[in-house]
């Protein structure tokens, strides 16, 4: 049995929603394993579309299990709203349907103003982040004093707990020049969910090798894409997780044999939200068709994405990076009407030729992209269900692509519509 991890492969907003409803339809067990609430897929079932940020998209469907790995930071007021959204649209989350790694890091109230407060200050690099406290939460993680899940569990510890890390954090508060919190304050913060989001703890680590020795099919999600990793994105403006194919396993507590097929969902151009260097990024005309064409604004924070061609250089980069097995061509359609489309195959660095994105800050701002020019295509590949649907100059796109990166189309997706896919091959292939 193939257990299917999915996985942006640029910089996030692939289209990976689209990708991950249609396989979490053929899933059993759906499981995030990194990120936090600033994911953000919009699902469409039966014409109702449900906004996802922090729930593994397995939840909207009856009898699946969705599961939040110990790689996931919690915010657990975030998470009750998201319950109470879904709730509201007939969805029941409970402990059925939801399971949660006991020991899962929470983000609190600290976390966010960090966050904000870091984002908004005028000294310092600008990362670009949703302000929610994702990345001070990992801090604490990595610094050995978070809040786990668990800890809800064990009100007798918990005030020394907070009392560790508000050592830490009253002292940057200060220096911040914001007032410092009260133990009471955050003890009050949590106490007041606990009883909310306890009842979804669990050994989520057995429970899914449980799940995998009795045959059930797993789909872990990725969040953001593999540019955005701590450790191979665009260092610093990066997010504060590894978001590449190898978390998935750490993220849930499975082994890496678990993983069968690493999905790659890439756009078939580039966008990029926030800062950061973005080789192939258009600044014209031509890159303000991509994001109208393309609705290029983000669903969680509405902000405005940057645009520009498909860099094959990045995606043979993080292909891999994150062992990706095939990759799931999304938005297509978006090109449709340009009367030549260029494609990054290589950069040159200070007048040398190189066929990799540096490591160092300074060498991704200086490299210059090299491309080749494609015909367009007259007519729309928009809704197209079989290769024959496609025009011949699309079709010969998609495969230089192919050949560029170093791995096949499995899927390829031609509208936001579930329907409008073409399956070349299964990731869940028995
Ligand atoms: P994610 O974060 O990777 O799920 O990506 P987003 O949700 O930010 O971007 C997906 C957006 O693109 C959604 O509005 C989808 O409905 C839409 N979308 C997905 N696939 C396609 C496609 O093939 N063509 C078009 N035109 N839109 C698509």
């Amino acid at each position: 049995m193939a257990n299917v991890v999915v996985v942006g492969s640029q910089w996030g907003d692939e289209g990976k929603g689209k990708i991950v409803d249609w396989l979490s339809e053929r899933a059993d067990v759906v499981v995030r394993f990194q990120g936090g609430h600033n994911a953000g897929h919009t699902l469409v079932i039966d014409e109702v579309s449900y906004k996802l940020s922090l729930l593994p998209s397995g939840v909207v469907r009856p009898g699946k299990l969705g599961v939040i790995g110990n790689g996931v930071v919690l915010d657990p007021h975030a998470l009750v709203a998201e319950i109470g959204r879904l709730a509201a649209q007939g969805v029941s989350v409970t402990p059925e349907n939801l399971r949660i790694a006991e020991n899962c890091t929470l983000i609190l109230s600290v976390h966010r103003e960090l966050d904000q407060k870091r984002e908004s200050s005028n000294s310092g690099t600008k990362i670009g982040t949703t302000g929610r406290g994702i990345g001070p939460a990992y801090e604490d993680k990595v610094g050995r004093r978070a809040i786990r899940l668990m800890d809800l569990a064990e009100p007798s510890i918990l005030p020394a707990k907070i009392e560790r890390l508000l050592a830490h954090h009253n002292a940057l508060r200060r220096g911040l020049g914001q007032p410092e919190v009260a133990v009471e304050t955050l003890l009050e913060e949590l106490t007041s969910v606990a009883d909310k989001v306890l009842p979804f703890m669990d050994v989520t680590w057995r429970l899914l090798d449980q799940r995998r020795r009795a045959g059930d099919r797993i789909l872990f999600e990725g969040a953001q894409g593999a540019l955005l990793d701590i450790d191979h994105g665009t260092y610093p403006f990066v997010t504060s997780s590894n978001t590449v194919s190898g978390q998935a396993a750490t993220g849930s507590g499975l082994g890496p044999g678990a993983i069968g097929y690493v999905l790659g969902i890439t756009k078939a151009y580039t966008t990029r939200v926030g800062e950061g260097p973005f080789p192939t990024e258009l600044t014209d005309e031509i890159g303000d068709f991509l994001g109208t064409q393309g609705h290029e604004f983000g669903t969680v924070t509405g902000r405005k994405r940057r645009c520009g061609w498909f860099d094959a250089v990045l995606v043979r980069q993080t292909v891999q990076v994150s062992g990706i097995d095939g990759i799931a061509l999304t938005k297509l359609d978006v090109l449709d009407g340009l009367d030549e489309i260029k494609i990054c195959v290589k950069y040159l660095l200070d007048g040398k030729e190189i066929d990799h994105l540096p490591a160092s800050q300074a060498d991704q701002a200086r490299v210059v992209p090299v491309y080749e020019t494609l015909e367009g295509w007259q007519g729309t590949t928009r809704g197209a269900r079989s290769w024959a649907d496609l025009p011949a100059q699309a079709v010969k796109y998609v495969r230089h692509v192919e050949e560029l990166i170093g791995a096949p189309v499995a899927m390829l997706s031609t509208s936001p519509e579930r329907e409008d896919t073409i399956l070349v091959q299964d990731p869940f292939r028995d």
